[in-house]
């Protein structure tokens, strides 16, 4: 008999709904065509439906028609994408979550008050290239792992505040900015930790879903920060675990041996 454990919460978060929210209200008021800059979120799924409802995704704003109808994804945007929308007359809706913004203001703020931002992210995903952009080149590093902490060539004397991107592992981010702080006595660390609610929830019920299952299947795509921390945490706790995008991803012989199978998805 084998057992399947759905855990809570699992699935869509409140910045994922909200940017579904706006691309549907906006596809209804202008209708087609609609162009989003980059995947609106990162869910296979989503975008495949909204492509057959008529949004056109692109990669870079100068891709789309001057004066056109634009969304910009949840995952938000540098300043001089805004500032190129306006050039090119684009009627921008903005999709930016909350959380996300929260962490360009932090971002804006300090830069502006004269601090180093070190900011932990993955080099090619969205959100760090739009916080960043916030940021004037000679006070911003981007790093994603504990072995970069040693490489920083900065001054003790520095203002130097960790900011971070909000879907990364935060055990991992936990454990840098240990590193960090021991490296530089003054690091200032956001007043709320970076990391969103979504994805620390889902985190921490992954690691209760391991105490009971051999198996996990994280449903959410490759693309997918949060839905990939889901699966590597899985990993690190000795479970088995493969990322799918849906049922007809699973392969009959990873499921071989499994009494007890655990079910979560990305935000
Ligand atoms: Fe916002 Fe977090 Fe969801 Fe990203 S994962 S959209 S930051 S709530």
């Amino acid at each position: 008999m084998v057992k399947v454990y759905l855990v809570n919460p699992h699935g869509f978060c409140g910045g994922v709904k909200r940017a579904v929210e706006i691309l549907d209200k906006v596809l209804e008021k202008h209708g087609k065509p609609v162009y989003v800059k980059h995947h609106l979120v990162h869910n296979k799924h989503i975008i495949k439906d909204f492509e057959k409802k008529g949004a056109s995704f692109v990669d870079e704003v100068q891709e789309i028609p001057n004066g056109s109808i634009a969304v910009f994804s949840a995952h938000g945007s540098p300043l001089e994408d805004y500032e190129l929308a306006r050039k090119n007359n684009l009627v921008v809706y903005d999709a930016t979550c909350p959380l996300v913004t929260k962490v360009h203001l932090e971002a804006k703020r300090y830069a502006k008050e004269g601090y180093f931002i070190i900011y932990i992210g993955h080099k090619n995903h969205p959100e760090p290239k739009g916080v960043l952009g916030e940021i004037p080149k000679g006070l911003r590093l981007l790093i994603d792992s504990l072995e970069a902490v040693d490489k920083i060539k900065l001054s003790n004397e520095e203002k130097i505040i960790v900011l971070s991107q909000t879907t990364l592992s935060f055990d991992e981010t936990k454990e840098i900015i240990e590193k960090l702080k021991k490296k530089f006595v003054n690091l200032l660390l956001p007043p709320v930790f970076d990391i969103c609610y979504a994805t620390q929830n889902r985190q921490a019920a992954v690691k209760e879903l391991a105490k009971k299952t051999s198996l996990i299947l994280v449903v959410g795509s490759k693309s997918s920060s949060n839905s990939s921390r889901l699966k590597d945490i899985s990993i690190k706790e000795g479970r088995k675990s493969y990322l799918i995008d849906d049922v007809s991803e699973i392969k009959e012989e990873w499921l071989v041996g499994h009494e007890n199978i655990g079910i979560t998805a990305g935000a």
